[in-house]
């Protein structure tokens, strides 16, 4: 028995000797110390022994658990010590690396033209005004002189909700509405917002896009006062070089009516963006209808005022050269990243 615990225990510091992790340290551990572990199996023997024997093997037992301990505490030390080192080297940190460089966010080639135009306009003493995107069809239409069955509300291709609530059309609600809030005040607003119509997404057409409308409503205001302010802000948009051109037209709520043509940038030589035609259609204006006035409780024997309204999708596409409206929708990076 002495022989056997002699062996023992030069097995048990040779295994604490050679392990390298402090779970195996732990397994050495339990191998002598545990419940069943050899050493505890040895002690529980001890009963059985012939009692001259026992307190000769009792304390050999007992010396070799102090050695066999002392020596696991000593390991455990070093083994703590260099996995410590190894998860320290693990984590360090190399200050000489370069840091990650994280892509910055700038405005979409449309927020950046709504800015410039909106920037414009606040400039000649105009504010920003906001209204619903989902309106009454009172808003959307009547208020604005397009009464039910007028022909103008088929080419809306309206996206209708209820039977009298719809998506708007146009951004010219918002002129009804102000007009109603602002009575008998002067009126010059701006109105950037998204509208929708029921038309399938093309090189040219979009069911959701955006406009910018703007409403003047004052005493003495004339159709040269709308030239004038539509001037300022084609030089400063386009630049100083650039000619206003007015056509008549028609829109049921102002009278007269005209679409506004800007010179292009080729100057008459023609060009893919001015399709060879020297001019850019970029808006459509014309002097507040009196019944859209009068709806409003402004009298138009005293009032008068100016509309023009003109889709940001359009001017992005004639400033940037763009040929396809979809770009603008598809968060192509390639593409926006132009625009910085
Ligand atoms: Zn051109």
């Amino acid at each position: 028995m002495r022989n056997e615990l002699k062996n023992m225990l030069e097995q048990g510091l040779n295994e604490a000797k050679q392990v390298l992790s402090s779970q195996d340290l732990n397994n050495v551990r339990l191998k002598y110390f545990g419940k069943k572990g050899l050493i505890t199996q040895y002690s529980r023997k001890l009963g059985s022994l012939a009692p001259e024997e026992r307190p000769v093997v009792g304390k050999m037992v007992n010396s070799i658990r102090q050695e066999l301990e002392n020596y696991l505490s000593v390991r455990e030390q070093e083994i703590l010590a260099t996995e410590e080192r190894g998860k320290l080297e693990a984590e360090r940190v190399d200050v000489e690396l370069p840091g990650r460089s994280y892509r910055r966010g700038y405005p979409h080639p449309l927020q950046l033209i709504i800015q410039e135009i909106t920037a414009t306009f606040l400039g000649m003493g105009f504010t920003v005004a906001e209204g619903p995107e989902v309106e009454l069809d009172f808003y959307n239409f009547e208020a604005l002189n397009i009464p039910p069955e007028h022909p103008a509300r088929e080419m809306h291709d309206s996206l209708y909700i209820t039977d009298n609530i719809l998506l708007r059309t146009h951004t010219s609600p918002v002129q009804a509405r102000t007009m109603e809030k602002l009575y008998p005040q002067p009126v010059r607003i701006i109105v950037p917002g998204r509208v929708y119509r029921r038309d399938a997404l093309d090189a040219t057409h979009s069911p959701i896009f955006h406009q910018i409308e703007g409403l003047l409503v004052d005493k003495d205001i004339t159709f040269g006062d709308l030239k004038g302010i539509l001037t300022v802000f084609v030089h400063k948009f386009f630049g100083e070089d650039r000619v206003v051109r007015l056509r008549p037209s028609f829109f049921p709520f102002t009278e007269p009516s005209t679409e506004v043509d800007v010179s292009c940038g080729c100057q008459g030589k023609g060009c893919r963006i001015c399709k060879n035609t020297g001019w850019l259609e970029i808006l459509g204006a014309g002097s507040v209808h009196p019944k859209v006035l009068s709806m409003a409780k402004y009298d138009p024997e005293v009032y008068s005022g100016f509309a023009f309204g003109m889709g940001v999708e359009r001017i992005a596409m004639l400033r940037y050269g763009v040929s396809d409206i979809r770009h603008f929708y598809e968060n192509d990076l390639r593409f926006l990243k132009q625009f910085r």
